[in-house]
């Protein structure tokens, strides 16, 4: 127990917030292995890069040396509008569970795309109107990253195609009316406005679309359009490197008060959220000075870590990308219609998925009814309405306090809430009705995704 009172929220001022991010991979003894290309088989060079992504993003991608990178002004600006998050004690939520547990939540929901994804959205616009780009693209399976991305191209003045999975595009009429205010262009994908759309649509005429179908389609439109870059909103080094703001806020704060957490959960999709809000403490643990027990965790429905193989695939189902070692289900795995959409990727961050092969982070995989009855008591205690991806993080979080109200133990736990589940009633409703239904792949599905691994 720290002497000072704590209080319910640990806000920082603006002039608290970081000046710089921290790039995990200059604390790492075992640096990921490079891309691939996967014509030649040889480490992708920057150049090849920087046909598809912007050329900063790209240098940011391949440092590995320098400790902390410089937020540029233009971007802490932009952070202002919706920064620093606030950091929550779950005072109300620790009373519910009856545990000696200090639990700490870091709210990244505030801002109206609803999650963390726009502090690596800002990043990238405000890149690639520097490099003197005209539009970039992206795709979007949920809408959040779209949403973001919109957000950000707004506020920049950039020209933005969102190529949004079918299912969600019909799914969530709403997430797109919210792309379209902020002036984005929002293409249902398969489209016909790209061969590797039209070839997926002459295969699966009915087909309602993957994340790795409307990635293929995002970077061939970025390759072919002059003055345009593709953007992605999670898994890469560089999108990670962004989101640490989330981790370095949190030290901030709960250095005020000694805090030290032992335990960090958060939910991982492409891993950038979770990539960013550890950052400082796994550079600390790389180093030796401390020894917190990290979890992420997964859906049961898409297991790519606890059930994945570490391995170099494709980061698309149209095999364009070039090829990253990671643990992955197979680019050609089709995850289940769970209500997780930012989590259903086939593949995770390479810089997370070296750290988890090393040893220095373990995973659970969450049942998504589990994870709907962590959701609902979080809400009705602490008032947020969770996403039900962070909502995997509130499961594992509650589960580690009752624990400790079993054991006795007073631990500290912090976990990222990464945002908000108004734009998920459609799942509520399939939870309170009673109709939500858990889907865990058999062996014999993660073998089909398997089988289509590239041989390197
Ligand atoms: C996209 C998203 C995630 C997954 O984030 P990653 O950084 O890809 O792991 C988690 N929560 C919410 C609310 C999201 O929108």
């Amino acid at each position: 127990m720290s002497a000072k009172k704590i209080p319910y929220k640990l806000y920082l001022t603006e002039e608290e917030m970081p000046r710089t991010w921290l790039n995990l991979k200059a604390f790492m003894k075992n640096a990921h292995p490079p891309f691939l290309n996967p014509a030649t088989g040889k480490p992708c060079a920057a150049e090849e890069l920087e046909q598809v992504f912007c050329k900063e993003c790209v240098e940011q991608e391949l440092n590995t040396s320098d400790e902390e990178i410089e937020i540029p002004a233009g971007i802490r600006d932009f952070y202002t509008n919706f920064r620093p998050s606030p950091l929550v004690r779950a005072y109300f939520l620790e009373r519910a569970l009856d545990t000696p547990a200090e639990i700490y939540y870091k709210f990244e929901g505030n801002n109206t795309s609803g999650s963390h994804k726009l502090n690596s959205a800002a990043a990238q616009a405000y890149y690639a109107k520097k490099q003197g780009l005209t539009s970039v693209t992206t795709e979007t399976g949920a809408g959040q990253w779209g949403t973001a991305l919109a957000m950000a191209c707004a506020f920049y003045g950039l020209e933005l195609k969102v190529f949004m999975v079918k299912t969600s595009y019909e799914q969530k009429p709403y997430r797109k009316e919210v792309i379209k205010t902020y002036g984005g262009n929002v293409i249902p994908s398969p489209s016909d406005t790209t061969e590797a759309g039209r070839k997926i649509l002459a295969e699966f005429p009915g087909t309602g679309g993957s994340l790795g179908c409307a990635i293929a389609e995002a970077v061939e439109t970025a390759v072919k359009t002059p003055g345009c870059r593709y953007v992605l909103g999670s898994v890469l080094d560089h999108v990670l490197l962004h989101q640490s703001v989330i981790g370095l806020e949190c030290k901030t704060a709960l250095d005020k008060y000694g805090v030290r957490p032992d335990v960090i959960i958060g939910c991982m999709g492409g891993g950038s959220n979770y990539g960013g809000l550890v950052a400082p403490y796994m550079a600390e643990k790389l180093q030796g000075k401390n020894d917190v027990d990290f979890i992420g965790v997964e859906p049961a429905s898409c297991p790519s870590m606890s059930r994945g193989k570490y391995a170099y695939d494709y980061c698309d189902s149209a095999k364009i990308t070039p090829l990253a070692k990671m643990y992955t289900l197979g680019c050609g795995f089709m995850p289940s219609a769970d209500h997780a959409g930012g989590l259903r990727y086939h593949g995770m961050s390479p810089v997370l998925s070296q750290l988890y092969h090393d040893g220095y982070m373990r995973v659970r995989a969450v049942k998504q009814t589990e994870v709907f009855e962590a959701a609902e008591k979080f809400a009705r205690c602490e008032g947020i309405l969770p996403a039900p991806e962070s909502a995997h993080a509130i499961k594992v979080a509650v589960d580690e306090a009752v624990k400790c109200r079993q054991t006795g133990e007073k631990k500290v736990i912090l976990f990222g809430l990464t945002g908000t589940g108004y734009f998920d009633l459609a799942a509520y409703k399939s939870f309170n009705e009673g109709t939500m239904k858990d889907y865990i792949p058999t062996d014999e599905d993660l073998g089909r995704g398997f089988a289509g691994l590239p041989e390197v």
